[in-house]
């Protein structure tokens, strides 16, 4: 039996399904929820998803209420989607870690947890995934082709990054065939900037910081420039992104102090080849995929913060 046919029988036979989402929710975790949300019910199995962080106001088209809002039943399945590590539950952590019953995932730092764990790190996106128990379901309708293929297209950039493959295209393919609407998630999720996000972008490139003969750059993002400024942590996921772009760069990195937490700062980083961020996180204790990951440091003061991780990625040039 294939893994999506296994998951699809183990829906048929619950009562209900949770569906879990890792922390600051991005646009795998949610579509790839909600869609498969949707293939529940065409297999019968009222279900709902669960959020530790709300989603940013440009992904909310992929939320749908009726899902976020069910009431929570006895004896339900358990399924996480694209959630690497327990701690990647964010504040669910606590009452669900130890009941997850499906893990449904594609990082390669990825910690099994669950009693079934699905991981395919040649994935480009959980959506890929999903789409094979969607396709396995019958499940082909345009609104959740929509929400698949929000999923791919988040985590591939667009079907430009390097984890990109010719099964990302195929999934594509078919999702257009099903009724999904490309133009429309694209425009969504790449050509949509808030005020906010766009002061972000301004406030990324007035404060890089270079090392390394130009090949690192970084950006510390105090919690009270971000005050000064009226931006929020959040208008800033996508700077690490954006400063891999400068010429002569190999890896980029952001590192943001929470404001409810100052001696917390998230750490993201994006690389291009031969550099491996998943490898430089997991010694912070974070993770993710090769050119892009994350992790989460404790420091006493936005300085040394920016110390530790300059150092600790210098080291990559210094080998
Ligand atoms: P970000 O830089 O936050 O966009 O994250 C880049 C990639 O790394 C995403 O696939 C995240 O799911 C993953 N990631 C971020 N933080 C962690 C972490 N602490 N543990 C495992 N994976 C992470
Ligand atoms: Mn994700
Ligand atoms: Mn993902």
């Amino acid at each position: 039996m294939t893994n999506a046919a296994y998951v699809c029988e183990q829906i048929k036979a619950a009562k209900a399904v949770c569906i879990l989402c890792h922390t600051r929710p991005d646009g795998d975790t949610l579509g790839s929820a909600f869609a498969l949300a949707r293939v529940c019910r065409v297999l019968g199995t009222p279900a709902r998803v669960l959020l530790a962080d709300p989603p940013a106001a440009r992904l909310s088209f992929l939320c749908c209420p009726d899902f976020l809002a069910a009431p929570g039943q006895p004896d339900e399945l358990v399924i996480s989607v694209d959630v690497a590590s327990p701690a990647q539950l964010g504040s669910l952590c606590e009452t669900w870690c130890d009941r997850v019953d499906l893990k449904i995932d594609h990082h390669a730092t990825a910690v099994p947890f669950g009693r079934f764990c699905w991981v395919e790190p040649d994935a480009a996106a959980t959506g890929e995934l999903i789409y094979e128990i969607a396709r396995e379901a019958g499940a082909r309708d345009a609104r959740t082709a929509d929400l698949i293929y929000a999923a791919v297209c988040s985590d591939t950039g667009g079907f430009r990054y390097s984890n990109t493959t010719a099964r990302s295209f195929g999934v594509a393919a078919d999702l257009i065939l099903w009724g999904a609407n490309v133009a429309d998630v694209a425009e969504r999720l790449f050509d949509r900037q808030s005020v906010g996000e766009c002061r972000a972008i301004g406030d990324v490139y007035a404060n890089m910081r270079f090392a390394c003969g130009g090949r690192l750059v970084s950006v510390l993002i105090p919690a009270e420039r971000r005050a000064a400024l009226g931006t929020t942590e959040e208008d800033y996921s996508n700077a690490s992104a954006l400063l891999r772009t400068v010429e002569g760069v190999e890896l980029s990195v952001s590192i943001r102090q929470q404001s409810d937490q100052p001696t917390k700062y998230r750490v993201s980083m994006r690389s291009r080849d031969p550099i491996d961020c998943a490898a430089l996180c997991a010694r912070l204790g974070g993770g993710g995929h090769v050119r892009a990951a994350g992790a989460t440091l404790t420091a006493p003061g936005p300085a040394q913060a920016e110390e530790q991780i300059i150092r600790l990625c210098a080291e990559v040039f210094h080998a």
